[in-house]
């Protein structure tokens, strides 16, 4: 059983750095979990905790059923790839794999067996007898992977292991990762601070800021229910648009009572779920923050005609065309928004055109907690 259980976790630096606070998680065994978050915010920390390179100052770390926070690393059944995995650039790929099983002693044919059957996994049978320098960067990062994958860990501990590559081959990694842990079947806890990365690789994703965990959920979750203002900016890109807003009490045609949001001149108008539960709240006539992705902006006239309640002016100052998708920076009164459209758009640079917001996709957050309201 490799499960990974921190609880109540604090790391305190000589000089009064908390780089880890009261940080409690489980991790269940052949789970690929995935921390992340900005530079600074504790994960390298969190990992060669876990690693036993770093001593915790506070609070347990289980691996399996057993307290390590005493164990050594090398007791530990654990592999740890870092982001500058320097390979020996005198010993072939075959001896660079073999190196940590000859240094532990181990026979030579099991050494044999486990680097040819690392090697069939990876993909790099044929690289065997090279040296590193005859190597693509793709390839050496695999030969990396190797060196850990033969040691038959329980769990892997990966820390930006694809931050040396360029980008074209940094998604070819990242899909092959994916591909290993189906193969290996172990733990494997990975840290990045590219939150595309983390969505796209991770089963269950941790998010960080400041030495503190803000969601611990899946991508889907993370993206459509973020818990507050840090994470629903940082999970997605282009980022979430913001804008403070006045929460408004307003009456329909038919005299029923609905709920708008205010900034300028705008007014974007709630559906009714949403309304009802904000009429039930302390939040009428209070100001909030809406946050609203690209992607729920629109300026097609379907749109506009299907969401004529939540339609605002707006002055186009950049069209950036991406192939499959136009990306609009607009000024709506002085608010930035980005929205992401049908790469068919007309809209050009200068051009006063409508948008229409999604009003059911809009996130509401607290200005002062910047917690998710709803
Ligand atoms: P990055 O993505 O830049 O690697 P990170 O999220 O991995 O960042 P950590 O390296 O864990 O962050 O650092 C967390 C905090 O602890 C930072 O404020 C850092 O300056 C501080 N820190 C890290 N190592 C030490 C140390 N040995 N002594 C004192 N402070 C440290």
């Amino acid at each position: 059983m490799a499960s990974v259980k921190l609880k109540n976790i604090y790391k305190r630096y000589p000089g009064g750095v908390t780089a880890v606070n009261d940080f409690n998680l489980d991790i269940e065994d052949k789970e690929f979990i995935i921390l992340v978050g900005p530079s600074g915010c504790g994960k390298t920390t969190t990992l060669r905790m876990i690693a036993g390179l770093e001593e915790i100052t506070e609070g347990e770390l289980y691996i399996g059923d057993k307290l390590v926070n005493d164990v050594a690393p090398k007791d530990r059944d654990i592999a740890m790839v870092f982001q500058n995995y320097a390979l020996y650039p005198h010993m072939t790929v075959y001896d660079n794999m073999a190196f940590g099983l000859k240094l532990r002693k181990m026979p030579k044919d099991e050494i044999k067996r486990r680097v040819l059957e690392a090697a069939k996994i990876l993909d790099i049978e044929h690289l065997l007898e090279r040296k590193p320098k005859a190597l693509s960067g793709g390839q050496r990062q695999r030969v990396a992977l190797g060196r850990a994958i033969v040691r038959e860990p329980k769990v892997f501990l990966m820390d930006e292991p694809l931050s040396n590559l360029d980008a074209k081959l940094r998604v070819q990694m990242r899909t092959e990762i994916s591909k290993l842990h189906n193969k290996l079947q172990t733990t494997i806890i990975y840290v990045t601070h590219d939150q595309t990365e983390a969505l796209t690789m991770g089963t269950r994703i941790v998010v960080m800021k400041d030495g503190f965990i803000q969601q611990v959920d899946t991508p889907a979750n993370l993206y459509e229910r973020p818990q507050n203002m840090f994470v629903a900016g940082f999970i997605g890109s282009p980022q979430m648009n913001f804008v403070d807003v006045k929460v408004e009490k307003v009456t329909d045609e038919k005299g029923g009572e609905g709920v708008a949001l205010r900034f300028g001149k705008n007014s974007i108008k709630l559906p009714e779920g949403k309304a009802k539960r904000l009429l039930a709240s302390e939040y009428i006539g209070k100001e909030v923050v809406m946050g609203i992705r690209p992607e729920n902006l629109h300026d097609e006239a379907v749109y506009l005609e299907s969401m004529s309640d939540s339609v605002v002016t707006a002055r186009v100052e950049v069209v950036e065309m991406l192939g499959s998708e136009t990306l609009l920076y607009v000024l709506v009164d002085d608010v930035d928004f980005i929205a992401r459209v049908n790469p068919r758009t007309k809209a050009k640079v200068g051009d006063i055109i409508k948008i229409a917001f999604d009003a059911n996709k809009v996130h509401l957050f607290d200005k002062e907690t910047e917690k998710t309201i709803m």
